[in-house]
């Protein structure tokens, strides 16, 4: 194919994409306000109802703006060539391949989020605000963003010095040795992402003596779980919205909840959230899923290292020659309706396993008590109750409420 015709594929799958995304979109935030479900009349109101389906209409609205913003970038980019320019201009600077493939994406990172910088801060000061989700300050969201910056660069220049030092030196061999480093590093950040990487943003103390602890530590033991410790995390110091979760692959298990959840659910609840964490567990969700996460990374790199040495594609990109960088950036676009098949079938799988922790909460403990912490939960968050399947079929992680609880109060 010709770097001419590439350049035409490319914009065709991204306007695809686009097209694809916006219209589940658009089909999801047009679903009629339903009548509230009996099973959900005490926890509903008609204006709450309403003051849902205003929130996913402004949210809605603000991905569609800023999604034109980027989508239109991006094709400006590709069509002007102007990926290929800056890969040539950073070039005048950097012999070393190497070290330019790394200023390239460093550019490109710092690039895109001062772009994406004034979207994070509308969606979070301006629409979370209005909702009454947000309990992050400027300070807490700058220091976050800094935080984020440093991190990014130790992990993420890191692997990425690897990743294209192994491409630079190996040749079609780089492949299924980055899928190793990649493999042991998503192991590694599993094991010790409690102990290292949330403490540089949250506070986490150990839950008090009292009745919840006993509940816990005694659910626990029925169900044979190697409890080892049970935190709370603050994440009132960002958003209202609650969570719990648990990490940890071997003997001793960490139990973080959040602080929003405690204030919210009456012990027997959090009992029954943390008995659903436990089920993903003991049906071995946690170590399928990532068996499944690596097998993915290992398949795109494979599809990668097909293509990366082709020429054609540096040239489409407006480039002058063969780039790592820009086949790296191209690929990334040409796969993505692969990368969207995937994410369906992972969204499919992850789905049918949220049934199965609920059915596993509800077999070990009681079905009631996690139908109502759902129900807190989804009102208070102002989740959508009655999305559109298709938009469900592909973006939804968890089944919608209603099929939830028809399960677990059947
Ligand atoms: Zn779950």
């Amino acid at each position: 194919m010709s770097p001419e015709n590439l350049k035409y594929l490319l914009v065709g799958v991204l306007i695809f994409g686009f097209l694809v995304e916006k219209i589940l979109s658009f089909l999801n935030v047009k679903q009629p306000i339903p009548a509230i479900p009996k099973t959900l009349l005490e926890y509903l109101s008609q204006d709450k109802l309403k003051e849902s389906k205003a929130y996913q209409l402004e949210n809605f609205r603000f991905g569609l703006i800023s999604g034109v913003f980027s989508f239109v970038l991006t094709l400006l980019f590709i069509w002007n060539g102007w990926f290929g320019a800056i890969d040539t201009w950073v070039g005048t600077y950097f012999e070393n391949p190497l070290i330019h493939s790394v200023a390239f994406f460093a550019l490109i990172f710092i690039g895109s989020d001062i772009i994406s910088l004034p979207f994070d801060y509308y969606s979070t000061f301006v629409i979370e605000e209005k909702y009454g989700f947000n309990k992050t300050t400027f300070q807490t969201f700058f220091s976050d963003k800094l935080k984020g910056y440093v991190l990014s660069l130790l992990i993420g220049g890191g692997l990425l010095l690897v990743f294209l030092g192994l491409i630079h030196k190996m040749g079609p061999h780089f492949w299924w040795i980055f899928w190793l480093v990649a493999a042991a590093f998503m192991i590694l950040i599993n094991l010790f992402y409690t102990a290292w990487i949330l403490p540089l943003f949250n506070k986490l103390t150990p839950l008090e003596d009292g009745e919840l602890k006993q509940k816990i530590i005694h659910y626990a033991k029925s169900v044979s779980f190697p409890l080892d410790n049970i935190f709370v995390m603050d994440g009132s110091k960002r958003s209202a919205k609650a969570n719990a979760f648990f990490s940890g692959f071997g003997k001793r298990k960490k139990v973080v909840l959040y602080d929003t959840l405690l204030d919210q659910h009456p012990p027997d609840e959090l009992v029954a959230v943390l008995a659903h964490e436990i089920g993903h567990y003991k049906k071995k969700h946690i170590i399928l899923g990532m068996i499944t996460s690596i097998l993915q990374v290992g398949l795109l790199l494979f599809l990668l290292s097909q293509f990366i040495f082709s020429e054609t594609m540096s040239l489409a990109l407006g480039g002058q020659e063969w780039s790592a960088q820009l086949n790296i950036i191209g690929f990334t676009m040409l796969f993505s309706p692969i990368s969207m098949v995937i994410g369906i079938g992972m969204n499919w799988l992850s789905r049918k396993n949220e049934f199965e922790a609920d059915a596993f909460a509800r077999e070990t403990f009681a079905g009631k008590p996690l139908a109502e912490a759902l129900k807190t939960l989804s009102v208070k968050t102002l989740s959508n109750i009655n999305p559109h399947p298709f938009y469900v079929f592909v973006n939804y992680s968890h089944p919608p409420l209603l099929q939830r609880l028809q399960r677990l109060e059947s």
